[in-house]
């Protein structure tokens, strides 16, 4: 029998080995890799029984098969695991038929599983072609170490092209085809997989992603797309066109944009607006490619679509308070800045300029407010300051980014209130605006409620303070009097035979004596701020004299009758011949006087007894009533 008729059917056993683990291996997918591995390598161990059970000897001990094969490539893609039990069976088997080479078989066996496994801890992945020669050169390297090491030299000529060559060459086809029927079969797995895998993420996909023939017919599409063009499923579009789900004039668009793109050749990135068959206006981001043959020639176009109705309602709602945002900051009637937490200018309006004229130019985006603050002074438009100019910059800063109120002069006059709130990124939004007119209002209201003031106190005719100012002066002094303390005093004044100056000079004219006898009264006693002169009413004229005994009140009440003497206003009406008051006093705590009723009614009752007495006199509630010493 031909010898070379074993190594043939060594042949037969690796392809049919290898068939049996490619068709086999998808039921045993499921395991874990390692298992795989120990399937992978029982099915290398058997092959490896198969080709040492089928040896061709060559020369005595010289066993030659395919065995490396198999363990070569069980490492390779099987690693550790999987190199196992072929390398047992070989070394079992080779051991238990002995011979004179099994102390080389036994290495060579070694080598041919190092190289497999050498090879699978370097390679990532599937081995490709470079790396499964180096392996299959292991094999053939293991396989015919023996002979060079067994036959003598002389008979090397006639063993290699007899011998050495063929078997070499037939081990390094054995290892190279189950090699590549092995990886060939893993990357046919590994796309499955692989497809399977863009196969879900493209039916879950939320966008819409299809492909189209040159004719624009549906060749491809996910259940986004479906849903999108209201298809019920996918395979509901396949055949079919966008003229068979929009309107004519949206599809003829749709079709336009693909033309061009298989004109031009470049993929197109596009927003297309259209109107579903549900009448929804709806707005897409579309992407589209061509994709062509290995020659490079366009088949078709594939399509990403991502709807963006949303996004483009926002964003015309965003457009749309921006413009109206400017709209009314342009026309605010306060000027608006905004600076950023380190002092610089981010933003402004219009009126803020216009507020500012002298320093518009500085104050533009990014200008440091200092900068700003420094401009305005030099140029004026701030009020001059005095003092070191750094500091005052410094602190008039800091002063206008912190939170607050304030107000500023500005050196035409102009008042600018100035209303500082921090904005969430830690800036200073301003709010400038000119409060100049409400200031001369409010000074306006201040004058005019001082004057007031004055005229709800002051008696039109005579200037002096008038009853309703003489009633709360009085509470006021009585109230705060201690019970122990002198004083107040009070002294009543009334114009003798007054009714008569009126009969005789006219009411006019009474009035002006009226006023010449307050204005002398007033006068005699304005040095002392608190005493209180008002007119009481008619023409009688009430002194109010602080802390002040009542032999004082009486001094003081004469020196004023003696004064109004002393005008000499011509009084023919009386028998004095000139205008004369008479005056009685009353003091608080003297005389038995305990309370302001009874001061006005003690008041009341000495002038009463001044005017019994004959007038142009004093009278006091508790003074003697000598006429002599009660007449200036
Ligand atoms: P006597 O006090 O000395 O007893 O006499 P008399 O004439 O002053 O008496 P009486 O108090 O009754 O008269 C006061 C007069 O003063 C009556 C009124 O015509 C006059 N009189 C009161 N108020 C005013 C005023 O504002 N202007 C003028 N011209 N006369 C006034
Ligand atoms: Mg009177
Ligand atoms: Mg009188």
């Amino acid at each position: 029998m031909n010898p070379w008729n074993e190594l043939l059917a060594n042949l037969a056993i690796v392809a049919i080995t290898t068939s049996l683990w490619t068709f086999g291996h998808r039921h045993v997918a499921r395991f874990t890799p390692r298992s795989r591995s120990a399937v992978f390598g029982g099915i290398m161990a058997c092959g490896t029984v198969g080709a040492m059970s089928l040896p061709f000897q060559f020369h005595s001990g010289v066993l030659l098969d395919l065995r490396y094969t198999f363990l070569a490539i069980s490492g390779l893609f099987g690693g550790p695991v999987a190199a196992a039990a072929p390398f047992i069976v070989a070394v079992a088997s080779r051991a238990m038929s002995g011979g004179t080479g099994l102390s080389v078989a036994l290495p060579l066996i070694f080598m041919a599983t190092a190289s497999g496994l050498i090879a699978h801890r370097f390679i990532r992945g599937i081995p490709d072609g470079r790396s499964i020669s180096v392996v299959s050169l292991a094999v053939v390297f293991s396989g015919t170490a023996g002979f060079f090491i067994k036959v003598p030299f002389e008979q090397w000529p006639v063993v290699m092209p007899t011998v050495v060559a063929p078997f070499a060459l037939l081990l390094f086809v054995s290892a190279m085809i189950s090699s590549f029927a092995i990886s060939q079969e893993l990357k046919r797995q590994e796309a499955t997989t692989l497809n399977r895998i863009y196969r879900a993420i493209i039916e879950a996909l939320p966008d819409c992603l299809n492909a189209k023939d040159l004719k624009g017919r549906f060749i491809a599409a996910n259940p986004a797309t479906a849903a999108l063009m209201s298809a019920g499923t996918a395979e509901n579009l396949i055949g079919k066109t966008d003229f068979d789900f929009y309107p004519e004039e949206t599809a003829r668009a749709f079709r336009a944009d693909e033309e061009a793109l298989l004109r031009d050749g470049n993929p197109i990135v596009i927003e297309q607006r259209f109107t579903r068959t549900d009448s929804a206006e709806t707005w897409l981001a579309t992407l589209k490619a061509p994709f062509n043959d290995d020659d490079g020639e366009p088949i078709g176009i594939i399509t990403h679509n991502r709807e963006i109705t949303d996004r483009k309602r926002l964003e015309s709602e965003l457009a749309k308070t921006q413009r109206h945002l400017a709209d009314a900051l342009a026309s605010m009637a306060d000027g608006l800045a905004m600076f950023d937490r380190k002092g610089a200018q981010v933003f402004n309006n219009a009126r803020y300029l216009e507020l500012f004229p002298l320093t518009a130019d500085v104050r533009s985006t990014g200008a440091c407010l200092r900068a700003i603050i420094r401009a305005a002074i030099e140029r004026g438009e701030e009020m001059a300051v005095s003092g070191d100019i750094d500091n005052i910059i410094e602190r008039s800063a800091d002063a206008i980014l912190r939170p607050g109120d304030r107000q500023m002069r500005l050196a035409d006059g102009r008042w600018i209130e100035a209303r500082t709130r921090t904005t969430e990124e830690g800036g200073s939004l301003i709010v400038f605006s000119d409060i100049s007119t409400t200031k001369r209002t409010e000074e306006k209201f201040r004058t005019l409620n001082e004057r007031l003031e004055v005229m709800a106190h002051t008696d039109g005719l005579t200037g002096l303070l008038n009853r309703r100012a003489f009633d709360s002066a009085l509470d006021d002094l009585v109230s705060r009097n201690p019970q122990t303390a002198a004083g107040p005093s009070l002294l009543m004044i009334d114009v003798d035979k007054f009714k008569a100056y009126n009969d005789t000079y006219g009411h006019p004219a009474g009035d002006t004596c009226l006023k010449r006898v307050a204005n002398r009264v007033a006068e005699i006693m304005a040095p002392y701020p608190r005493n209180v002169v008002a007119r009481y009413g008619g023409e009688e004229i009430a002194v109010i004299i602080p802390q002040c005994d009542s032999a004082a009140a009486f001094s003081v009440a004469r020196l004023l009758c003696a004064q109004i003497r002393t005008l000499e206003i011509a009084h023919d009406g009386s028998e004095k011949g000139r205008v004369t008051v008479s005056i009685g006093t009353a003091t608080m705590n003297a005389a038995g006087v305990r309370s302001k009723k009874e001061l006005l009614g003690s008041a009341d009752e000495a002038l009463y007894a001044a005017k019994a007495a004959g007038r142009d006199c004093v009278r006091s509630c508790d003074q003697p009533d000598d006429p002599a010493k009660a007449r200036a």
